[in-house]
C-alpha cells in the first residue's frame, strides 16, 4: 500500500497533500473504516482511543469538505481538556495547512477570554474546546453553530467522567439537526451509549476489533518515556541491550530517515526503510541487514511487511503500531527460527490503554523496563573502551607511538599511568565513560503492575482508591465520576473519598488546603463537575485535586497550597451548572480564619510552574517534536500565564 491509500479513500486534494507531506504512508485501520462513513455524510460511532490515528479519522474528511468561503464555524470538536484541544487544534491546522484562509481556534477555560473572542470575531471555520468554555460563548453569543455541519465528540468517556456530560448536551441541542454527527470513545458505559443513541441516529458503529494472538519465545518489555525524551531513551537503551540485529518501527517515512540519521550520528550503523524507496533499494538494505553490514533498521510498518531475517534479536516499538495485530506482526519479525526474541514497546503516558489493550489481546504480559542508569551506561561504555583498547594493542604498528610517549614520559618525568590517563580523557570527549545523563522520567511507570492494573492514568487519582467496575458500565450514569463512587450521604453530607496524604510525583506530600465554593447538592452537581471545573479553568491536574464534600447550598474542596492570585480571581468566577464558585478560603493547615485570598505556600512556589500562554503556537516546545505542549513539564499542580 502507498499514500494512495487516501487518496482512494476519497479525501480532498489539499488534504491529501497536506498528508503526504506529513510522511503517512497508509491510514490507520480506524482512518480506513472512518473516513468513507464521514465523507459520505453518515453519522459514526468509534471505539478508538488515543494513538489509533482517531484525530486525522474525523479531521480528514471532515476538513474535505469545508467551505473555505464560509467564515462561520462548520466544524465543532468537544474534547474534555485543554490540552486535548490544542492537541486537535495543532493536527487540523497541519492537515489543512494547503487549504487557502483556513482558521482553527481551540477554546477552553483558564485562557482570557478576550483572544478567544477576537479570534471568533475574526472567523474560523473549526472550533475546538471544552465543553464549559463553549457553553459560555454560547451564552455570550460569540459563539453561532447555527451553520455547523460537522460536530465531534471526542474523548466522549472522559468527558462522562469528568462530569461534562450535561453541559455536552446542552450543546448537541443547539446544533442543527442535519448536522453530521461523530462520537469518539475508549469505552461506551450506559451514558455515552444514550448521547449517542439520542443525537447519533443510526450511526455506523466502527470499532478496532481485537483478536487474540500468541507470541511465543519473545519477552516482551516497555517503558513510558515523554514524546520528547524518546530518541534519548532509545540511545540509552540501544547502549545496554546486547542486540544482533534489530528492527525500530516507527509511524512515518519522514521518522525512518531522521531516526537512522540520528542512530548513525550517535555511532549505531543503522540504515531507514520506508515505501518511498525503491524496491531494489529497499532489498539492498534488507540483505545489508542479514549479512550484518547494517545492524538496525527504522522501518513503517509497510516497508517492513514480509521481512525475515534471523538475526534479528530486537524489536523496538518507537510509536505504538495502531492495533493489537500489527503490534503481533511486528513483534513476530524477531524470535524467528527457533530463537529468543525480545520487543521493547515505547508509550506516551496517554498510549496506557492501548498497552493494556495489546496485553490483554495477546494475553501476555508486557513487563516494564527499567531506564539504564549512568552507572549502567558507564559501565558498558567502559568495557567497550578497554575492549577496543586491547585490540588496538595488539596492532603491530604501535612502535613509532611507543617511543615517542616513552621519549615524552623520560623528558618530563611523567608517570604512564598519568600519560594514559590523559589519552583516555582525550580520546572519550564525545562519548564519555562516566557520562552525566539526564533524568529519563517515566511518569507513573514504577506504580503499574502489567497484568493486575486495570485502570488508567486518571483513574489511578488519590480519590479513588477503591476498586469501582473498569469501564464503569454497571453503574448509574452519577456514580460514573472518579471521585464520587464513594459518596454516600453522611449527616447530610456527600463526601468524596481520598488518600489522607497526597503526594506528587516525587513522593513528596502535597500540601492542601481547603476552600469553600458556594454550590451544593441542591444546585444538583456532583463532584465530578467540581473536578471538571477545576482541572480545566485552573488547569491543574484533576489528581492533584484533593476530596470535596458537597452540603446543601454549599461544597468544600481540598487544593494545593500556593495557588496563585490570578488562578484564584478566575475560580472565582468560574461556573458549574451556571452558578458562580465563588471560592473562598476555609482552612489552611495551622490556619483557621477564613480569608478572601489565596494563601501563599510555605515553602518556594516549586510546584507552581510558569504556563504556556494563551497561543497555542507560542506553547508548543521548542524542540518541536509533535508532544503535547504541557506535557513535557514535570506533573504540575497548578500553572500559570508565560512571562514572556
Ligand atoms: P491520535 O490517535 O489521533 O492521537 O494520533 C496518534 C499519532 O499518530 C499522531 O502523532 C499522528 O500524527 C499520527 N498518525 C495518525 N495517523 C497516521 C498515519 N496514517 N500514518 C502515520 N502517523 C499517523
Amino acid at each position: 500500500m502507498s499514500s494512495n491509500d487516501f487518496l482512494s479513500l476519497g479525501i480532498s486534494a489539499s488534504v491529501l497533500k497536506a498528508v503526504q507531506q506529513l510522511g503517512y504512508e497508509q491510514p490507520s485501520p480506524i482512518q480506513a473504516q472512518s473516513i468513507p462513513v464521514l465523507l459520505g455524510g453518515k453519522n459514526l460511532l468509534g471505539t478508538a482511543q488515543t494513538g489509533t490515528g482517531k484525530t486525522a479519522a474525523f479531521a480528514l474528511p471532515l476538513l474535505s469538505n469545508i467551505d473555505d468561503k464560509q467564515k462561520t464555524p462548520q466544524i465543532l470538536v468537544l474534547t474534555p481538556t485543554r490540552e486535548l484541544a490544542i492537541q486537535v487544534a495543532e493536527a487540523f491546522q497541519s492537515y489543512a495547512k494547503h487549504i487557502k484562509g483556513f482558521r482553527v481556534l481551540p477554546i477552553y477555560g483558564g485562557a482570557d477570554i478576550g483572544g478567544q473572542l477576537r479570534g471568533l470575531k475574526r472567523g474560523v471555520q473549526v472550533v475546538v474546546g471544552t465543553p464549559g468554555r463553549i457553553l459560555d460563548h454560547l451564552r455570550r453569543r460569540s459563539l453561532n453553530l447555527s451553520q455547523i455541519k460537522g460536530l465531534v465528540l471526542d474523548e466522549a468517556d472522559e468527558m462522562l467522567r469528568m462530569g461534562f456530560i450535561d453541559d455536552v448536551e446542552t450543546i448537541l441541542a443547539q446544533t442543527p439537526d442535519n448536522c453530521q454527527r461523530a462520537l469518539f470513545s475508549a469505552t461506551m458505559p450506559p451514558a455515552i451509549k444514550r448521547v449517542a443513541d439520542t443525537y447519533l441516529g443510526d450511526a455506523e458503529h466502527i470499532r478496532i476489533e481485537s483478536k487474540t494472538k500468541t507470541v511465543e519465545r519473545i519477552f516482551q518489555q516497555y517503558v513510558t518515556v515523554k514524546g520528547h525524551q524518546k530518541m534519548d531513551a532509545l540511545t540509552r537503551v540501544l547502549e545496554v541491550e546486547s542486540f544482533d540485529g534489530m528492527i525500530i518501527f516507527v509511524r512515518t517515512k519522514s521518522s525512518t530517515v531522521d531516526i537512522a540519521d540520528r542512530l548513525e550520528a550517535r555511532g549505531f550503523s543503522s540504515a531507514a526503510l520506508n515505501g518511498d524507496l525503491s524496491q531494489a533499494l529497499r532489498e539492498r538494505t534488507i540483505n545489508k541487514l542479514k549479512k550484518g553490514q547494517v545492524d538496525i533498521v527504522v522501518a513503517t510498518d509497510v516497508a517492513a511487511r514480509g521481512l525475515d531475517v534471523e538475526r534479528i534479536s530486537h524489536v523496538i516499538n518507537f510509536d505504538i503500531p495502531y492495533d493489537n495485530e500489527s503490534y503481533v506482526h511486528r513483534i513476530g519479525r524477531t524470535g524467528r527460527a527457533g530463537r529468543e526474541g525480545k520487543a521493547i514497546l515505547f508509550i506516551t503516558p496517554k498510549e496506557t490503554r492501548l498497552l493494556r489493550s495489546i496485553e490483554k489481546s495477546t494475553r501476555q504480559s508486557i513487563v516494564p523496563l527499567t531506564m539504564p542508569t549512568n552507572e549502567e551506561v558507564s559501565g558498558q561504555r567502559i568495557q567497550q573502551f578497554t575492549q577496543q583498547l586491547s585490540k588496538t594493542m595488539a596492532t603491530p604498528r604501535l612502535d613509532k607511538f611507543r617511543d615517542m610517549i616513552v621519549t615524552f614520559a623520560e623528558e618530563n618525568e611523567l608517570d604512564m599511568a598519568d600519560i594514559a590517563a590523559a589519552l583516555t580523557y582525550e580520546n572519550q570527549k564525545d562519548r564519555p565513560l562516566f557520562p552525566k545523563l539526564d533524568n529519563i522520567v517515566a511518569p507513573r511507570q514504577e506504580k503499574r503492575n502489567s497484568s493486575s492494573e486495570k485502570r488508567s492514568k486518571r483513574d489511578q487519582s488519590p480519590r479513588d482508591k477503591s476498586a469501582r467496575p473498569d469501564s464503569g458500565e454497571k453503574r448509574s450514569r452519577r456514580d460514573q465520576s472518579p471521585r464520587d463512587k464513594s459518596a454516600r450521604p453522611d449527616s447530610g453530607e456527600k463526601r468524596s473519598k481520598r488518600d489522607p496524604v497526597l503526594r506528587d510525583e516525587d513522593g513528596h506530600v502535597v500540601p492542601m488546603v481547603t476552600y469553600r465554593l458556594e454550590v451544593g447538592k441542591n444546585d444538583n452537581i456532583d463532584p465530578s463537575n467540581i473536578v471538571g471545573a477545576i482541572a480545566n479553568e485552573a488547569d491543574i491536574s484533576s489528581q492533584y485535586i484533593g476530596q470535596i464534600v458537597l452540603h446543601d447550598d454549599y461544597s468544600t474542596v481540598d487544593l494545593p497550597e500556593g495557588m496563585p492570585d490570578e488562578v484564584f480571581k478566575h475560580l472565582k468566577n468560574a461556573r458549574v451548572r451556571a452558578k458562580t464558585l465563588n471560592l473562598s478560603l476555609l482552612k489552611a493547615e495551622g490556619q483557621s480564619a477564613p480569608s478572601s485570598r489565596a494563601p501563599r505556600p510555605k515553602k518556594g512556589p516549586k510546584k507552581i510552574k510558569s504556563a504556556a500562554s494563551d497561543n497555542p503556537s507560542k506553547r508548543r516546545n521548542p524542540k518541536n517534536d509533535g508532544s503535547a505542549p504541557l506535557k513535557n513539564k514535570k506533573k504540575k499542580t497548578y500553572t500559570k500565564k508565560d512571562k514572556k
